[in-house]
């Protein structure tokens, strides 16, 4: 799929057709979307997400285990948060039961993708289409990077320090990365990132 790199303006809109919250997307979780998706969901643990099928965890770069949703299967792949809608025009939207807060950081980035190398401590930005033929696309809608980096400050920090706790947990077994996931709904999420940074030396 064609990337391109944002360095302020590019052009969106989604028109909600669904496409990306359906089919074979695999749709990555942070640590601070387990953690926020079970608190909406009224879970006392992030443990939850994974023993009632909503969250997998799948092996990805450098054998790190990362979670990611585990799409529905019938009658077709779909989202666990995907609701249909069909309006007056009869048109069938597809919209997410998390938005606009809980859902994961990489949906309410799309259509954008961060490239971050910790090793060097820059980071960038690009365009990058959620599904090949995403309508949203070829909307004329001006949006600014350095206002959605703004608005997601916070999880874009969090989701950094995540990456960064995954760079020193490389090689070690999916058990490791099993307790990683398991979070406290009751206890704030920082304090529990902060002792995860201890407890890896960063
Ligand atoms: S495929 Fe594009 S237009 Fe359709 S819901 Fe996803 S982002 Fe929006
Ligand atoms: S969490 Fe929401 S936006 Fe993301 S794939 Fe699911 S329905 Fe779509």
């Amino acid at each position: 799929m064609k990337q391109i790199n944002i360095d302020e303006y590019y052009s969106f809109g989604c028109t909600c057709c669904g496409d990306c919250c359906s089919g074979n997307m695999k749709i990555h979780i942070n640590l601070f979307d387990l953690f926020k998706i079970a608190v909406r969901l009224g879970f006392s643990s992030t443990g939850t997400l994974f023993s009632a099928n909503l969250i997998k965890l799948v092996q990805g770069q450098n054998g790190a285990w990362i979670p990611i949703i585990n799409f529905k299967k019938k009658p077709f792949p779909f989202c666990p948060w995907l609701i249909n809608e069909q309006g007056d025009d009869d048109v069938l939207r597809g919209f997410c039961s998390l938005h606009p807060h809980d859902k994961p950081l990489v949906c309410k980035m799309a259509p954008v993708g961060r490239v971050a190398d910790l090793t060097e401590g820059t980071e960038s930005y690009i365009l990058t289409a959620p599904t090949e033929n995403c309508p949203g696309m070829v909307v004329c809608e001006e949006n600014r990077l350095s206002v959605m980096k703004k608005e997601l400050r916070q999880e874009l920090d969090f989701e950094l320090r995540f990456f960064a706790i995954l760079e020193k947990m490389e090689g070690m077994p999916q058990e490791s990365y099993k307790k990683l996931y398991l979070l406290d709904c009751a206890v704030p999420f920082e304090k529990q990132l902060k002792d995860l940074e201890s407890a890896y030396e960063i």
